[in-house]
């Protein structure tokens, strides 16, 4: 996965490469799919939700280009595989889903792998985790309308953020970064994500 798909695409931080060499993801899809773990494609995870491909797994950690001191939120945890490959490049992990049932099952692998860094609770992402803010990097893995307020006020300065953002179809990866206050954004890659929904993502 990590020769044949991430390094002939541009993914060249050494220990993003590590981290996804490193953590099992076929321990976060259901056993019908075991087959297809490392497959170059998204996979279901029940609820209507898809874990996504490795490729863009790996495009959104490199791009919050982390060092190991930070603390870093993700909003939609999933089926908690990008929480694992974020374990393993920071301090801390604070992860929000709005499923009970992904929540629950995340929970439990977090336990298995004893990824002891990561917290998750059941929420509505869109409004971010106050409580813990600032985060030195945000992660959202899942397509809103527009990018949350509440997730750039909660954001660090300096801090990164990456998001997709478009419609329901289609959307721009936004690599987005504030320094001194000041927001700026790139787009880095075109995607279809699942969409992100709450108060300041979509209605339904
Ligand atoms: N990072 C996940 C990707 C899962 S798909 C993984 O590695 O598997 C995106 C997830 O975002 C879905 O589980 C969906 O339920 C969740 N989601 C959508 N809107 C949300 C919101 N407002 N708050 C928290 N989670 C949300």
């Amino acid at each position: 996965m990590v020769r044949e798909q991430l390094v002939p695409r541009g993914i060249t931080d050494p220990r993003v490469l590590e981290a996804m060499g490193a953590v099992p993801r076929n321990v976060f899809v259901e056993d019908a799919l075991q087959s297809q773990a490392y497959g170059d494609f998204p996979l279901p995870i029940g609820e209507g939700q898809t874990i996504s491909q490795p490729y863009i797994v790996a495009l959104m950690t490199q791009a919050l280009q982390l060092k190991g001191h930070e603390k870093v939120l993700e909003i939609g945890t999933g089926c908690g595989y990008q929480s694992a490959i974020l374990a393993h490049l920071c301090e801390k992990v604070y992860t929000v889903e709005r499923i009970k049932n992904l929540h629950i099952k995340a929970r439990r692998i977090f336990d298995r792998l004893t990824l002891l860094n990561i917290v998750c609770k059941i929420d509505d992402g869109t409004l971010g985790w106050p409580e813990y803010a600032p985060y030195d990097a945000i992660i959202v893995t899942a397509a809103g309308p527009h990018i949350p307020l509440p997730l750039l006020d909660q954001l660090a300065d300096p801090g990164r953020l990456v998001i997709p953002v478009g419609d329901r179809i289609s959307q721009d990866l936004l690599a987005v970064e504030k320094i001194d206050g000041v927001i700026a954004r790139t787009c880095i890659e075109k995607v279809r994500f699942v969409s992100l929904i709450g108060n300041e993502g979509w209605g339904s």
